[in-house]
Formats: structure tokens, C-alpha cells, sequence
């Protein structure tokens, strides 16, 4: 018996979940399709959820270091690992039953079950087939492990959040927002972090100031950075590992590994290849600005496609997607420009919109830079003073601005608004318009001169 569907979405994350409960909101019967027990997918089972309950945990042992320069003693401040991921993985129990509840609620209903497409219309799943004409693909991704001998007794951050106790002494090899996030928390609860980067900079998509910036915030926290760095080799040596590199060079005694080297789509065993749904050369399903695959009813979005890998662009991208098919809102569709991200250091990252060397290939000599380098009033009283840094990148005559870029305490809660401004078309005058809020680090993006 075939089972029918107005809508079928396979994956149970940020993406398929989004895009299932709007259509439903629309009066459509959507079935979502997720082989994990639980929903929610990476960002709340192994992602963002658990990252930042665990970003938390460093950000107050960073408060500890200062307690003394406003008049606390703290006596000494042990941290208990398993109650940290107790606690946490507690939080994330509540968000799964609560995901459950919310489609049960909606009248969305869930299978889990890995699914196999058998047309352009319907699927198999655990022996039982499903039709439906229109299939969303939000299968999302995976960490890539390299390919060298020795990869397996590495981890990802996959396992980095099943770790029962924390390593003492970790190599983290990679260069992104993953190798930062997860360097920085091990290294504020008291690991010792050694960082590999392949070239001679980190977080190399991003605006120069804000390398810059996360380098010296890494260096403040005593961890240590090795540029390029390519690992050829990973080995058991008595009870710990050691890493083998390209240039000959041993690092040794780790207690763990983490590759941090990016994400693969979850595109193969679904029959893509059998249904000729177009995939690019690294595996991400190919959509027009529709999320519409080549073949037509089969729609794709979130990590899958490859387009900036973050949990609200794939939730934004599935609500517009239903808003669309369901909600007779004809042209709607997610535009993936200006799209703000936070980098979860210590201290944090905000940025959105254009970096300068971008723009300045888009709009060459048309392009006029504002920076702010400063030291934090919460900084004020203590002997150590880190500067907190900021830049506006703006074009044309009117300084419209089309990049805004901070590292520094309050960065992640501060980009939001500033998002706005630049999505609305805001130019430095609007900014300079705007009084400022003292005493803030904000304040500096509304009066740099
Ligand atoms: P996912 O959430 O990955 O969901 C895909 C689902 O599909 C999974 O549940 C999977 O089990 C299921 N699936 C796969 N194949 C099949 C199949 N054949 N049949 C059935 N089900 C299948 N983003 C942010 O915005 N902020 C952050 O702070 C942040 N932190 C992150 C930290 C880490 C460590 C990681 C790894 C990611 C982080 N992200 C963050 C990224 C964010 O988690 C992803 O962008 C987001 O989860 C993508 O959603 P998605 O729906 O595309 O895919
Ligand atoms: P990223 O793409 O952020 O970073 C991976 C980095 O690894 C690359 O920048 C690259 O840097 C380096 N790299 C690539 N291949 C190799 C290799 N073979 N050997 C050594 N280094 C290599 O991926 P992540 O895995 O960190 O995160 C995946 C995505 O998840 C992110 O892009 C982001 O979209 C999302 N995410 C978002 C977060 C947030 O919003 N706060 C947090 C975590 C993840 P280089 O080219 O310089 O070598």
C-alpha cells in the first residue's frame, strides 16, 4: 500500500523541519523522514545547541579569570566535565521530546527511517512507500575525515560531543569555525590546545581584521597555532596519539585528535544519481534560487547545497520554499546575500556582508574602509587589555555599507540589528545618524570616523 503525502521532507533537522511545519500551517499532510531516533538534527543533537550550552561553560571560566580585578576571591574554580555534558545533554533530551510534541501539534507526522527514492514522486522507507509531489532533500552533512593512514583514531566533532571526559591534550587540525569554536572551549576549561592550520592564517574566509583579531585571541589564550601545517599521518604511541606532517615535523601526546577540516553533503544511498538529480563536483545538490533541483517536485535545502552552512539559512530557506508551494506566495524565495554568522571564540565574532578584499575586487577604488581597534571598558580594571576590533566596509558615494565585521566581548548579540541596517541598505551616514548607546563596544560602529 502506498502511503500518500502532499509534501515529503527527508531529514529531521533545521531545514526539513521548518519546511514540513509551514506546510502544514498551510493545511498540507507533510511527512518528514529522519533515520536519526531523535529530530533535530545536527544543529541541536551535535551542532550548535550543545556547542553553545558548552561555549557557556568557557565563556564563565573566562569570567572567573577576571573575578579579581572586581574585587572577588574565588578560591579555586574546579570544573566538572560530566556534569557539564550531563546537564547539557539533559537540555538537548527536552528539545527532542519538544520537537516531537510540535509536530504532533502541527499534525506533521515523522517516520524514522533512512529513505531511498524510487521516482521523482515517491520513496521507500523501512519496506514501506510513501508518494508525494513534492520531496524536500534536507539531508544536511557530515565532517570530512582526511584521507591518511590513521584518520579513524582521530574524532570529529561528532564525537567531540559523545567525549565522557575531557582530553588534556588536544591537536586540532583545521582552520575554520569548528577548529576555533571547539579550540577555544577545551582550552577555557583547561586542555591544552594545539591548533594546525594548512596555510599561514585562520578562519581565511573571513575579513582580514578579524583573522587578525581571532589570532591574537588564540595567542591570548595560550593556544598554540602552527601554520602550514599538513598532516600526512596519525599514530598510536603508547597512550597517546601522535600527528606526522607533511614538512617531517612529529607533534605528539595527544590525548585526542579533532579534524576540523569542513563538511560533506549526505547525498549518496538516497538515489540521487538514479533519478539524475544534478549534484556539483563536491556531491551538493544543484538548486536554482527556487531551491528547485533539475528534476521537477524534488527540492533541496540547508547544508545540502552547499550555500553558507548555517542553521537559520536552512530553516529560512525551507519556510520560503513551503510559503511558496503551499502558500500561493509566488515569487517568494531566501536571498542568500548579507547572511550575518557569529563565530562562537573567545571573545566572539560577528560578521555580515561584504570582507574588504571582496569588495574591493567587486567595487575596486570605490571602496572606503572604517576600522576601530579599542580596548573594552570591562577591561578597564585589569592589567590585561585585549583590544577588541571592528570594521565598516563601505562603497560608492553615498558609503553605502556592505560589510560590518567585530571581534570582541558582546560581538555575537550585537551583529543581529547591524544585519538589519545592511539588508534595509544603510549607508555610514544612517550609522553616523544613529545615537550611540553608552557606555557600550557598540557605540564604535556609530562613531567611526
Ligand atoms: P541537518 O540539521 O544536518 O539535518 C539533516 C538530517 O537529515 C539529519 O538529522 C540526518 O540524520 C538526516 N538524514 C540524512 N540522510 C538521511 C536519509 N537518507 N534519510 C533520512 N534522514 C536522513 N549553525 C549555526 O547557525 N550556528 C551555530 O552556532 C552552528 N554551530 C555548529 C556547530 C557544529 C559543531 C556543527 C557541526 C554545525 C554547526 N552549525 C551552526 C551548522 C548547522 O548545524 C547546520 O547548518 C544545520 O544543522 C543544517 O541544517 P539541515 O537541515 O540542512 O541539516
Ligand atoms: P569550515 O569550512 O568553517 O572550515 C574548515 C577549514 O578547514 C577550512 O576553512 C580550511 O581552511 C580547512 N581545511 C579544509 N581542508 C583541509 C585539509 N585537507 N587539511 C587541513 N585543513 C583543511 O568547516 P567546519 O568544519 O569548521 O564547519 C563547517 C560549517 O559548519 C561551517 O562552514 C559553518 O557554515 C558551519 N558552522 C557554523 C558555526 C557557527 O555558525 N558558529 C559553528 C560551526 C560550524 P584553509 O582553507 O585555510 O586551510
Amino acid at each position: 500500500m502506498t502511503e500518500e503525502y502532499d509534501l515529503i521532507a527527508v531529514g529531521g533537522g533545521s531545514g526539513g523541519l521548518a519546511a514540513a511545519q509551514r506546510a502544514a500551517e498551510y493545511g498540507a499532510r507533510a511527512l518528514i523522514v529522519e533515520r536519526n531516533s531523535k529530530l533535530g538534527g545536527t544543529c541541536v543533537n551535535v551542532g550548535c545547541v550543545p556547542k553553545k550550552v558548552m561555549w557557556h561553560a568557557a565563556d564563565l571560566a573566562e569570567s572567573f579569570r577576571q573575578a579579581s580585578n572586581y574585587g572577588f576571591t574565588i578560591e579555586q574554580s574546579m570544573h566538572d566535565w560530566k556534569e557539564l555534558v550531563r546537564k547539557r545533554d539533559a537540555y538537548i533530551a527536552r528539545l527532542n521530546e519538544m520537537y516531537d510534541r510540535n509536530l504532533l501539534k502541527r499534525n506533521v507526522d515523522w517516520i524514522n527511517g533512512e529513505a531511498k527514492l524510487l521516482s521523482s514522486n515517491s520513496m521507500m522507507v523501512k519496506g514501506r512507500i510513501f508518494r508525494a509531489p513534492h520531496i524536500i532533500l534536507a539531508t544536511g552533512g557530515a565532517p570530512i575525515v582526511p584521507n591518511l593512514p590513521g584518520a579513524d583514531l582521530g574524532i570529529t566533532s561528532d564525537e567531540f560531543f559523545k567525549l565522557a571526559e575531557r582530553p588534556q591534550k588536544v591537536a586540532i587540525v583545521g582552520s575554520g569555525y569548528i577548529a576555533v569554536e571547539l579550540g577555544g572551549v577545551l582550552r577555557s576549561l583547561g586542555s591544552d590546545v594545539d591548533l594546525f592550520a594548512r596555510y599561514d592564517s585562520i578562519l581565511r574566509i573571513h575579513d582580514e581584521i578579524l583573522q587578525e583579531g581571532a589570532l591574537e585571541s588564540l595567542a591570548d589564550q595560550n593556544i598554540n597555532v602552527q601554520f602550514k601545517s599538513i598532516p600526512t599521518s596519525l599514530d598510536q604511541d603508547g597512550d597517546t596519539l601522535k600527528l606526522g606532517f607533511e614538512s617531517g615535523a612529529i607533534f605528539g601526546g595527544y590525548d585526542a585528535v579533532l579534524w576540523a577540516i569542513g563538511r560533506q553533503p549526505m547525498s549518496s544511498g538516497i538515489g540521487l544519481g538514479e533519478l539524475g538529480v544534478e549534484l556539483d563536483g563536491n556531491g551538493f545538490v544543484v538548486t536554482n534560487k527556487f531551491q528547485e533541483t533539475n528534476i521537477q517536485g524534488i527540492y533541496a535545502i540547508g547544508d545540502l547545497t552547499g550555500q553558507a552552512a548555517l542553521t537559520p539559512v536552512a530553516i529560512a530557506a525551507g519556510r520560503r520554499l513551503s510559503d511558496r508551494v503551499f502558500g500561493g506566495m509566488e515569487n517568494r524565495y531566501l536571498d542568500y546575500e548579507n547572511i550575518p554568522s557569529v563565530i562562537f571564540t573567545h571573545p566572539p565574532i560577528g560578521t555580515v556582508g561584504l570582507t574588504e578584499a571582496q569588495a574591493r575586487a567587486n567595487f575596486g577604488e570605490d571602496v572606503k574602509v572604517y576600522t576601530s581597534s579599542f580596548v573594552s571598558l570591562y577591561y578597564g580594571v585589569s592589567d590585561h587589555k585585549p583590544k577588541s576590533k571592528m570594521k565598516l566596509v563601505t562603497t560608492g558615494k553615498n558609503e553605502r555599507v556592505v560589510g560590518c565585521h567585530v571581534i570582541g566581548i558582546g560581538a555575537d548579540e550585537m551583529l543581529q540589528g547591524f544585519a538589519v541596517a545592511l539588508k534595509m541598505g544603510a549607508c555610514k551616514a544612517d550609522f553616523d545618524n544613529t545615537v550611540a548607546i553608552h557606555p557600550t563596544s557598540a557605540e564604535e560602529l556609530v562613531t567611526m570616523r
